[in-house]
């Protein structure tokens, strides 16, 4: 089960989406003439603060792709999952993002190390790494990756053993780790990987600058650049010489909405001929406020305000599941009576996302952004309001992935 070039993961918090997500894919794989492989990712924090199922998502992706009559590949993603939670994906997954963060720094029992040591010294000497092998550096490598490479590789055993060979794809995930992976980290994890037989496919390798949800990227484009093309030459060496699978990719874990990275992604992965897997989080629920904003449809409307009124009381505790990947301004929120004196329109002028856009709100944005669990508390009311309204919000669902996302990654007019 290889995964296409071009794949795109979405994230879709209360299962409404999928057609509206699907038809902005659809649309711009005929643009591009190559497929872009929708894969719908919710991760295990997700599905407990909505209280949902990886079987809902299964339904939702299914009935998406057989109302459109879609024919090419599809996944529904297990994201981020460890040992603890990965048996609850295993029957409605088949995409699994095995997360090794936090096993980084772990330390590996002492012959493993000196194991590690030796075998990687001579693979340097023989196939020419051109990388820094000398055997301080290697011993650093093994110091941070060792343990985690091999918990990656416990875990997809795992999934395999449940699963069965070949009948999924699998993912390695170190974006959230605290600090990012030198070539050398990445060219010894992915030989690593390949020795403990993880078939990966895709691999999200912590990237410098910030990536919080649902805004631009904040860091240095250029060195981003800088980076993406040395993973890029990194993933291109273990494809030829470690034997992992020829479609294997990089996975950016963009939080969506990476509006300044877009173009570069696009353009470095086609000078390669190697495609990507741009992993976007569940902001499809944003667009949704907003097209229900828009209708200006009074109880619609009011069901926003609401949700922004209370997310602002419960700041502190929506906030918290998401400290390290949102930075909101409290001085820069507008009070909810403030909000409560605005028209849709000007509530969905200030959560959406358009740069320089004089009323757009990026505190504002990644408030509501963390606050689904109040409408998950409101969920006959809000399910109402989108039923009632699905045609507008489908539409600005999809508009969001094709206009501002899949133009900017794949230079479409
Ligand atoms: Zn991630």
């Amino acid at each position: 089960m290889l995964l296409g070039k071009y794949s795109f993961g979405t994230g879709d918090r209360f299962a409404q989406q999928g057609e509206a997500q699907l038809r902005a894919l659809m649309k711009a794989s005929q643009e591009i003439g190559t497929d872009i492989v929708p894969v719908w990712n919710k991760s295990n924090r997700e599905h407990q603060i909505v209280g949902s199922t990886p079987a809902a998502v299964r339904r939702e992706a299914e009935d998406a792709v057989t109302a459109l009559g879609y024919g090419g590949q599809w996944f529904t993603d297990a994201d981020h999952i460890n040992m603890s939670n990965v048996d609850k994906f295993i029957d409605d997954s088949d995409f699994f993002t095995i997360d090794v963060a936090d096993f980084i720094g772990k330390p590996e029992a002492d012959d493993a190390v000196e194991a590690f040591i030796e075998r990687s010294l001579k693979a340097a000497a023989e196939l020419k790494l051109p990388v820094d092998a000398s055997e301080a550096n290697l011993r650093r490598v093994a110091a941070n990756y060792l343990y985690a490479v091999r918990e990656a590789g416990r875990i997809y055993r795992h999934i395999e053993e449940r699963k069965g060979h070949g009948r999924f794809v699998a993912e390695v995930s170190m974006d959230e780790a605290a600090a990012s992976q030198s070539p050398a980290d990445f060219i010894f994890i992915l030989r690593e990987l390949a020795l403990e037989g993880v078939e990966v496919q895709t691999i999200a390798p912590r990237f410098h600058g910030s990536f919080h949800k649902g805004v631009d990227y904040v860091g240095d484009v250029g060195v981003f650049a800088i980076q993406f093309e040395e993973y890029m030459q990194a993933i291109d060496l273990a494809v030829e010489r470690f034997g992992l699978p020829p479609s294997l990719k990089l996975s950016i874990h963009s939080g969506s909405d990476k509006f300044s990275l877009y173009p570069v992604i696009g353009s470095i992965s086609k000078r390669y001929g190697r495609g990507f897997h741009l992993k976007t989080a569940g902001t499809t629920w944003l667009e949704e406020v907003i097209g229900l904003a828009m209708t200006e449809e009074a109880e619609a409307v009011r069901l926003v305000k609401l949700i922004y009124s209370q997310a602002v009381e419960r700041c502190d505790e929506l906030c918290l599941p998401y400290s390290t990947v949102i930075d909101i301004k409290p001085e820069g929120l507008p009070t909810p009576s403030e909000v409560n004196s605005r028209s849709g329109r000007q509530i969905a002028a200030a959560l959406r996302h358009i740069p320089g856009h004089p009323e757009y709100n990026p505190d504002m944005r990644q408030l509501v952004h963390v606050a689904y669990k109040i409408a998950a508390e409101n969920m006959d009311a809000y399910l109402a309001a989108l039923h009632r309204n699905a045609l507008a919000v489908g539409l600005e669902v999809e508009a969001n992935i094709y206009d501002r996302h899949l133009r900017r990654l794949f230079d479409l007019p």
